[in-house]
């Protein structure tokens, strides 16, 4: 079970990915993915999409979502896989988070405008295929399409994270309603990437708690956002803390995404698969 290709973490143009959903369907089936997830940010347009193109190429397809979340004055991405999409709670909630997202991308540009660079809001929403979910992956492409900076990643050392222009902090989902939405739906929530959070051991380990107490029940340990002594690391946060164990490039794009979707090493066997709970 745990050398399933299993990937359950990607996004698609409906959040601030360059495929559609159909496209995503193709490249997975063309990796060897047996068990595919579109999860973009905060919204669900493109699940029914993304579950009709798998199932025409014979590729077993789950929900997906991944909840931009507030906890302890940072941002925390918790992925839902497994919900049923036509859930009312789970659609007004997650456009309830999705809100702000307009007043929030005018403030980023205006502070690039401060800095010199002006135009960002229009150029920024050019890149995005859906104009109800601006993101800063939208505002990073378009630093690097006027070449303030070379690549996405570039960006987010200069510009959009803490102390750098473009940076404006907002207030997402809380913990609890997150887990709420993804299970109230009928699905299994899962902490997203946990190697990147800036937060102290201790901070993590309450992190860890907390999620357990609202319903949560997987991390996500295989991820293109870790690095190989990063999968170790969270093996045994996995196995420490009880969770069941997940697998996702998080995949963006061709040329800003490192890993691309199904291209990952398994799970390690001591590891209970989130898929498992399917
Ligand atoms: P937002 O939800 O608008 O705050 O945008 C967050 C998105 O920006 C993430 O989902 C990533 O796609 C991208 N992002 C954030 N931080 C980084 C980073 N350090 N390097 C590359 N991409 C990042
Ligand atoms: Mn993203
Ligand atoms: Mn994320
Ligand atoms: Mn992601």
């Amino acid at each position: 079970m745990n050398s399933i290709n299993a990937d359950l973490h990607c996004h698609s143009v409906v959040s601030d990915g360059t495929l559609t959903p159909e496209d995503l369907a193709m490249r997975a089936h063309q990796n060897g993915v047996q068990l595919w997830s579109l999860t973009d940010h905060d919204v669900i347009g493109g699940q029914h999409r993304a579950r009709a193109a798998a199932e025409r190429l014979g590729m077993k397809y789950i929900s997906g979502v991944e909840i931009s979340v507030s906890w302890a004055g940072q941002t925390i991405h918790i992925v839902g896989i497994g919900f049923n999409p036509d859930h009312p709670t789970l659609i007004e909630g997650l456009r309830k988070t999705r809100d702000g997202r307009t007043a929030r991308g005018k403030e980023i540009a205006r502070q690039l405008a401060a800095v010199g660079i002006a135009g960002a809001y229009e150029g920024a929403l050019s890149y995005a295929g859906n104009p109800e979910l601006l993101s800063r992956t939208h505002f990073a492409r378009f630093l690097v399409e006027k070449k303030v900076c070379r690549s996405t990643d570039e960006v987010f050392k200069h510009y959009l994270v803490e102390g750098k222009p473009g940076f404006t902090p907002h207030v997402w989902a809380s913990l609890q309603e997150s887990v709420d939405w993804i299970v109230g739906s009928g699905g299994v929530a899962i902490i997203a990437h946990p190697g990147r959070y800036r937060l102290s051991e201790l901070q993590k380990h309450e992190l860890y708690i907390a999620f357990k107490e609202a319903g949560g029940l997987g991390i996500e340990v295989i991820t293109g956002s870790h690095t190989p002594r990063q999968y170790d690391e969270y093996a045994k946060i996995a196995l420490q803390y009880g969770f069941y164990a997940s697998r996702g490039a998080d995949f963006h794009d061709p040329q800003e995404s490192y890993i691309d979707l199904g291209k990952l090493p398994h799970l390690p066997s001591s590891l209970q698969p989130v898929w498992s709970l399917l």
